[in-house]
């Protein structure tokens, strides 16, 4: 398979989005490590549905907005499998408000979680692909960075900040031969949407060429091409898995 004998690590993997990205890697034989927040017993089901599968899954708890945290998980992963070849920052939360009733705390949770947690990781997992010459980071992002998206200027902020990221340490990194790119997803159906009214719902789908939300398993397929040698040639870049919304 594509990613035999290659270590991934993919944050907020215990469901939705990140949990069909670690069972696409894990089927292309990668080894998978599953972190999650507070959700155990989710994260112990994928890792348990991969290995069900043949795959090779372990589960590590830590929010991604704890530096200190992020690098003892990164540091274990390293002593345990030798070496770190795919990093899908994943995790990722949503505090929606209009910006006169947004609260100071609801703007720094989603920074600290969704962008702040992305350095966090990056660093960490850059250190050790530095040393192999090798590897590929994919952090998702969201078309709310791109377009932007009324009562969301908290979330906005933090995936158009992960796409500036994702391009500056691109450049840092491409001599090593480490890529790093982002994807875009548009409305995916998990947890996150679940929550959304439905009067949000049928204009969201008002505003994409095919008229349905994503599928979880749609964005993992592309996080499995940019995180394999297939995407070699390819780094910076911002691939929309969105039905067309932000064309
Ligand atoms: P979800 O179903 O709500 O799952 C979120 C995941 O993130 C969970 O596994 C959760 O783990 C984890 N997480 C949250 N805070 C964390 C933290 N501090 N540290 C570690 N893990 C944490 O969300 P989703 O829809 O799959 O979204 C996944 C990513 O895609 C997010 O970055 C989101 O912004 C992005 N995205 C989603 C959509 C969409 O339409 N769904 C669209 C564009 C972009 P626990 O349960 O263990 O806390």
């Amino acid at each position: 398979m594509r990613l035999d004998g290659k270590v991934a690590l993919v944050t907020g993997a215990s469901r939705g989005i990140g949990r069909a990205v670690a069972k696409a890697l894990a089927a292309e034989g990668a080894t998978v490590a599953i972190n999650y927040n507070g959700s155990e017993e989710a994260a112990k089901q994928a890792a348990a549905e991969i290995e069900a599968d043949g795959g090779k899954a372990f589960i590590c708890q830590c929010s991604v907005a704890d530096a200190e945290a992020v690098e003892a998980m990164i540091k274990e992963v390293i002593a345990t499998y030798k070496r770190l070849d795919i990093l899908v920052n994943n995790a990722g939360i949503t505090r929606d408000n209009l910006i006169l009733k947004m609260k100071e705390e609801e703007f720094e949770d989603v920074i600290d979680t969704n962008l702040k947690g992305v350095f966090h990781t990056s660093k960490h997992a850059a250190r050790q692909m530095l040393r192999q010459k090798s590897g590929s980071i994919v952090n998702i992002s969201s078309i709310s960075g791109v377009m932007g998206n009324a009562g969301q200027t908290n979330y906005a902020a933090s995936k158009a900040g992960v796409i500036g990221f994702t391009k500056s340490l691109a450049r840092e990194l491409a001599s090593r031969e480490i890529r790093v790119n982002a994807i875009a997803p548009g409305f995916i159906e998990t947890e996150m949407t679940e929550k959304l009214p439905e009067a949000a719902v049928a204009a969201g789908k008002g505003q994409i060429p095919f008229g349905r939300f994503g599928k979880a398993e749609e964005v993992a397929k592309a996080v499995c091409f940019l995180a394999s040698s297939d995407a070699s040639y390819i780094t910076g870049q911002v691939l929309h898995v969105d039905g067309g919304m932000g064309m």
